[in-house]
């Protein structure tokens, strides 16, 4: 699976270019929809996502959550995402939250109608090897959130994300799931 192709997929569904189904396989449905997209968008209609496609598709979602500018969003505070080292090696903000996986979590959200607790979003170096997290692991670069919501199966949890084109890894025991692109 290919989590570009993935991300095209979703883009163009939400868009009304679909159904299609989020398999990261750039097949004939897919290029279809892409070429509808470029026809409607002014550009090429080649059914191949360039930087020029993939520009087009994206860049309203992403001025969206990004308009006013700490990073915030309409369900999540940029002080959600901070490292919690607690002021120990960092100022809390070691990197900045990846407004695609921000876009993600957004749309979690709404598809859950409920809550999400982030419980760790950004770590700096440190505190990610504290926490015992791989030495690349993508916290340290906001690519990554910790999270569940309160009186929901988190296996749902999970399955949604993953819908959404979210890669997961489950805690069930501790009842978060990893998500991350
Ligand atoms: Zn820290």
């Amino acid at each position: 699976m290919n989590a570009f192709i993935k991300k095209i997929q979703t883009a163009l569904n939400d868009r009304g270019y679909g159904p299609l189904k989020i398999d990261g396989k750039d097949g004939p449905k897919t290029q279809k929809a892409v070429a509808a997209f470029q026809k409607d968008a002014g550009l090429e209609a080649d059914g191949l996502v360039g930087p020029l496609t993939e520009n087009r598709l994206f860049r309203e979602q992403l001025s969206v959550i990004s308009l006013d500018g700490d990073g915030s969003t309409p369900h999540f505070t940029r002080a959600e995402f901070a490292c919690d080292c607690q002021g120990a090696y960092c100022d809390g903000y070691p990197g900045v939250m990846d407004l695609w996986l921000m876009l993600k979590l957004e749309a979690l959200r709404n598809a859950l109608d409920a809550p999400v607790i982030i419980t760790s979003g950004l770590r700096c170096e440190i505190r990610n090897g504290e926490v015992g997290g791989i030495p690349r692991s993508k916290h340290r670069i906001g690519q990554a959130a910790d999270l569940y919501a309160p009186g929901i199966d988190i296996n749902r949890v999970a399955s949604i994300a993953e819908s959404l084109g979210l890669t997961t890894i489950l805690y069930l025991e501790q009842g978060f799931v990893h998500c991350e692109v």
